[in-house]
């Protein structure tokens, strides 16, 4: 029988009908630990409460109007962002994609605003920023942009975590206006930055006048235990870009502006319908006063750090274990040959993960983990990966 779905995903065979907490169940009634959350959307889990209220709620007032007129629960939402973050003001839209777009958006229209009509940004190897158009060609993927061309133009890719790779990009191109990165990339392997590294290049693009963008699509609410990662090196970008974890599963995008990027979209220079409307901000909204209340970026960090302990102590020595790295809740194993198999197999023995860049295996449970669930996670996987690593290849 032919799918009457276009062809673009290989589906794992499983579908849920039900979650709770960090839990997810099939059709059978069999049950899965979820350290996947969707990728990194579910911050706080299936079904919480606080969230299927908020979300009830609102769509029992009103779920749409339009951004032509007020709305009062987008703009509550954006006073909750700009206070945790320091930055100065959001414009909502609808996916991670969209919000580096209109980041991109912002940036060219800023060099444009000063004479330079062809704005170049320097972008990151192995860097995740979405599969629009302008999105694909910021993103250091050649596997994402093969057979797309031509993309837009105006992006310079740069190997991550180096200084001197962004000042020499930007010697050689006087119309650079910025550089956007994620801190801790995920889609590319789960792979920080060193905090010097940021704080060297928030100097530099000061000096240089051009806007730091930091993608926190990823993440961003929460996940490494801090409310945005970029916070672990003290520093402010210019602009931020939001999305997966910001409405705990509703489809959300957000970037913000603060510095010498606030105030430069003006009416007319950039919109989009659905964004921002009153159902996923009311869910916004909760998700944050959840995320507070209920002391999740402090779980994320205690938690994290104990998941990523326990995988080292049992991996110890492990001859095929490159690397266990990540930060609270975003977690990576990197192994030294391809392993996409231990999705499935991680499924059958009820655990959802999944593989990223090839080899690593990538973990981002709900910010509501706790430690006997990340115990249950380490016991199943462990083995897996053992089994995994034993077989030829
Ligand atoms: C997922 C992701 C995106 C793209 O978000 P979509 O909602 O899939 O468009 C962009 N940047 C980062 C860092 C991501 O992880």
């Amino acid at each position: 029988m032919s799918s009457p779905l276009a062809n673009i995903y290989a589906r794992l065979p499983v579908s849920f009908t039900h979650g709770q907490g960090v839990w997810l169940w099939d059709a059978e009634g069999r049950k899965y630990l979820d350290a996947l959350a969707g990728i990194g959307v579910s911050c706080l889990g299936h079904a919480h409460p606080k969230l299927v209220a908020a979300i009830s709620e609102q769509a029992a007032r009103v779920i749409h109007t339009s951004n032509i007129y007020e709305v009062p629960q987008q703009t509550a939402l954006a006073a909750r962002l700009t206070e945790l973050s320091g930055m100065q003001e959001v414009a909502f839209n609808n996916s991670g994609s969209e919000a580096n777009e209109a980041a991109i958006k912002l940036a060219r229209y800023y060099a444009y605003q000063r004479g330079n009509k062809h704005a170049h940004i320097i972008t990151m190897d192995s860097s995740w920023h979405g599969r629009t158009l302008a999105t694909l060609a910021a993103t250091g993927s050649d596997k994402a942009r093969k057979g797309f061309e031509p993309l837009p133009s105006g992006f310079i890719q740069v190997p991550y975590n180096q200084l001197d790779a962004v000042r020499a990009a930007g010697d050689a191109e006087p119309r650079t206006v910025g550089v956007l990165l994620e801190v801790l990339q995920g889609e590319g392997g789960i792979r920080p930055s060193d905090i010097a590294y940021l704080q060297a290049l928030r100097r530099l693009c000061t000096e240089r006048g051009w806007l730091l963008m930091i993608d926190e699509v990823q993440s961003g609410i929460g996940r490494t235990g801090k409310w945005f990662a970029h916070q672990w090196a003290d520093i402010r970008p210019d602009v931020m870009t939001l999305a997966k974890g910001l409405a705990g599963g509703v489809p959300i995008g957000a970037m913000l502006a603060a510095g010498p990027a606030a105030g430069v979209l003006t009416p007319g220079s950039h919109g989009t319908t659905f964004g921002g409307g009153p159902l996923v901000c009311a869910a916004g909204l909760a998700v944050l006063d959840a995320l507070e209340s209920e002391k999740l970026l402090d779980n994320a960090h205690a938690v994290g750090a104990h998941l990523k302990d326990a995988l080292a102590r049992e991996l110890a020595g492990t001859p095929g274990v490159a690397d266990i790295r990540g930060r609270g809740l975003m977690l990576g194993i990197e192994l030294a040959r391809p392993c996409g198999i231990l999705a499935m197999r991680a499924l059958e023995a009820g655990l959802l993960i999944n593989v990223t860049r090839d080899r690593v295996i990538r973990m981002l449970p709900p910010l509501i983990l706790n430690r006997e669930e990340a115990d249950r996670i380490v016991a199943i996987l462990v083995p897996l990966i053992r089994q995994f690593l034993a077989e030829q290849p």
